[in-house]
C-alpha cells in the first residue's frame, strides 16, 4: 500500500499520528525481558490435520461453556500465515457467526491490520477460548486449561513468524504473566520452544472506548512489521 493511501486509512480510523520507532528497539537482545510462556508448542509428530482439529473443537465438551455456546469459534485465515493474531474469546457476534473478531472490535482490528499491510485473509486469527463465556466475562483458569491444547496445536500447525497478542487476557495467558499490557508493549517476547516472536498490543474493544490509544496500536503494528522484517533479513 502506498503511504498516501495508508495515511488516509489511518485518518479514517482516527489514528492521528504515528512516530516511527527507532529500529534499535527491535533488537531482542538489547535488555529486553523475555517472559516465560504459559504453554509450550505442541510436538509436531502428534499434530492432527486441520480438519480433525476443527472437528475436535466443534464437538468439545471439556468445560461448561459448551452448554451455553451457539457454536465454537475455531479460528480463521491463512493456515500458512506469517502473522497469527490471538485474542481472548468469542463475544456475542462471534458466537453467532462462528468466526473470531467479526463484531465492531473485529472490524477495527481488520482496518488496522489492513493499513499495516496484513489484510485479514493474510493472517490467521484465533482466540485463547473457542467458546463464548456468558456475558463476556473473563475466561476462568479452568476454561483456559481445557482449551489450551487447541490453540497450541493451531500455533504448531501454522508456525507463524510472529504472534500478536491482543489484549490483557491473550498476553497474560500466552506469556504467563500478570504485567499490565501497557508495560508489555514495545518488547519482543517469545513463545514456545521455537521462540516465536510475540508482540503485545491493546485489544480493539479497548480502542473503541479509548480512541486516542489507536496511535499506540499503530506503533505496535509498525514494531511487529519491523520485527518480522528483521527475522527475514537474519
Ligand atoms: N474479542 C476477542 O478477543 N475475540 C473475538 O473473537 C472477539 C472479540
Amino acid at each position: 500500500m502506498n503511504s498516501d493511501l495508508q495515511h488516509e486509512y489511518l485518518k479514517m480510523m482516527g489514528v492521528q499520528q504515528w512516530v516511527a520507532r527507532n529500529s534499535d528497539t527491535v533488537d531482542s537482545h538489547t535488555g529486553i525481558a523475555v517472559a516465560a510462556p504459559a504453554v509450550e508448542q505442541a510436538p509436531a509428530d502428534t499434530l492432527p490435520d486441520w480438519q480433525t482439529l476443527e472437528a475436535q473443537v466443534s464437538a468439545c465438551t471439556r468445560c461448561a461453556l459448551h452448554e451455553s455456546r451457539t457454536q465454537t469459534v475455531f479460528g480463521t485465515g491463512n493456515q500458512n500465515a506469517d502473522w497469527m493474531i490471538i485474542g481472548e474469546a468469542p463475544g456475542a457476534d462471534e458466537d453467532r457467526q462462528g468466526e473470531p473478531f467479526v463484531g465492531r472490535a473485529g472490524q477495527l482490528l481488520d482496518e488496522m491490520l489492513f493499513a499495516a499491510g496484513y489484510p485479514r485473509n493474510d493472517v490467521y486469527i484465533a482466540n485463547i477460548l473457542k467458546c463464548r463465556p456468558p456475558g463476556n466475562r473473563d475466561p476462568s483458569a479452568d476454561e483456559v486449561a481445557c482449551c489450551q491444547s487447541y490453540l497450541q496445536q493451531q500455533i504448531a500447525l501454522i508456525q507463524p513468524k510472529l504472534i500478536l497478542a491482543v489484549g490483557r487476557i491473550a498476553a497474560h495467558k500466552l506469556l504467563h504473566t500478570t504485567t499490565q499490557v501497557g508495560r508489555l508493549r514495545g518488547t519482543v517476547h517469545h513463545f514456545g520452544e521455537q521462540e516465536i516472536p510475540l508482540i503485545v498490543t491493546y485489544h480493539p474493544a479497548y480502542l473503541l472506548r479509548s480512541p486516542l490509544e489507536k496511535r499506540k496500536v499503530w506503533e505496535d503494528l509498525r514494531f511487529a512489521q519491523a520485527v518480522c522484517k528483521q527475522q527475514f533479513a537474519g
